[in-house]
This record gives C-alpha cells, structure tokens and sequence, in this order.
C-alpha cells in the first residue's frame, strides 16, 4: 500500500477508537503548555515518541520546535520566530535545547550537498542563490555538542529574546534516552525569582 493510504487506514483505526487518555481534558483544552516550556531540538526520527517521555514528559506539556541539527542561523531565523510566538502568545517561561549524539549533521557538509541537489535537477542557478547562505549553515557544523552550546548562546543573547528567560542545555543519546552535559539555564538568570 503506498504510504499516505497507509497512514490515512491507521487514522480511520486511530480515531475509531482513540487511547483513553487522549481525550483527556487538560490536555485538549487549550493551546498553552503545562509545563511553559519551549524545547529546540533535532528532527532526528531516533527522537520521535522517545525526547518527551525519556523527560517525563508527554502530550500538551511543552512546544517543541525541530530542524535539522537544532540549529539557530540567524537573528530572526524560523527557530526563533516560533520562541517568539512561544513566548509572548504561549506563556513560555523556559527554553530547553536538546542536542544529540550521533547527529546527522555532523557528516554533512555544503558541497554534497550541492551535489546531490544539482544531480537531483535542481536548477543551478536556485543553488547560486542560497550557495552562501547554505554553506554558513551547514559547515559551521562539525559536532553537536558544540552546536548545542552555541544554540544555547545564540538564543540566550538574542536582542528579540527577553532576558528573564532560561535557556537550558542539554545532549540527549537516541539510544539510552540518557541526557547529559547540562546547561543550567537558571545559572545565568539571578534576577529570576
Ligand atoms: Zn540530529
């Protein structure tokens, strides 16, 4: 069965009978996360259905916003358009960045990119466009420890980001679920209460 048939049968399944506690009324109620946290971190599939709950977190608890390698590339870049939203229509009050080991992006680099674009028929003169911008982004990454604690700075320093804000840190493995090499957001937040 092709793919989208196949996913839209296990809706029909899904919705004709829901688990119990998705119909739970704290969670369906409202759009604002219980636990006011925005999470930043990587569209890794090994992270799907395994980041929340290896957290102790689960449906309606937090905003979580992905991209390849929970990367911020710029002031006013999509990742920090949506804390934006997060945090002044959502009543985010904490920011968490997760990285993680084993980090796809880790092995990509601009050039191969190209590539493959190129033999794929995109047309060349649309990657002249981005070129420059595509190798900023993608080869300024080389480790994700690394790439997490600059996420971590470029958000915390942000002018758009108000400063009372926690950005917290962290590096996840996709295998054991365990986090570790913790940033502690609230260290550089001593006005907060
Ligand atoms: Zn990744």
């Amino acid at each position: 069965m092709e793919l989208l048939k196949c996913l839209l049968e296990s809706n029909k399944k899904f919705c004709a009978n829901p688990p119990v506690d998705y119909a739970r009324e704290d969670v369906t109620e409202g759009k604002f996360p219980k636990r006011k946290l925005a999470i930043v971190t990587c569209m890794d599939t090994r992270l799907v259905d395994f980041l929340e709950p290896a957290l102790g977190m689960g449906r309606g608890d937090a905003k979580v916003i992905k991209n390849a390698g929970n990367c911020v590339t710029g002031v006013f870049d999509n990742t920090i358009r949506s804390l934006l939203i997060c945090i002044f229509e959502l009543d985010v009050r904490e920011i968490l960045v997760v990285g993680h080991y084993e980090c796809g992006m880790e092995h990509t680099c601009a050039n191969g990119l190209i590539d493959k674009m190129l033999l794929r028929g995109v047309a060349p003169e649309a990657v002249a466009m981005v070129q420059q911008e595509l190798a900023m982004w993608v080869d300024s990454f080389h480790d994700a420890e690394q790439n997490m604690r600059e996420t971590v700075e470029k958000i915390r320093s942000n002018p758009l980001i108000p400063r009372d804000i926690p950005v917290h840190g962290l590096m996840f493995h996709p295998r054991s679920g365990l986090a570790d090499k913790i940033i502690d957001g609230y260290a550089y937040c001593p006005d907060k209460v």
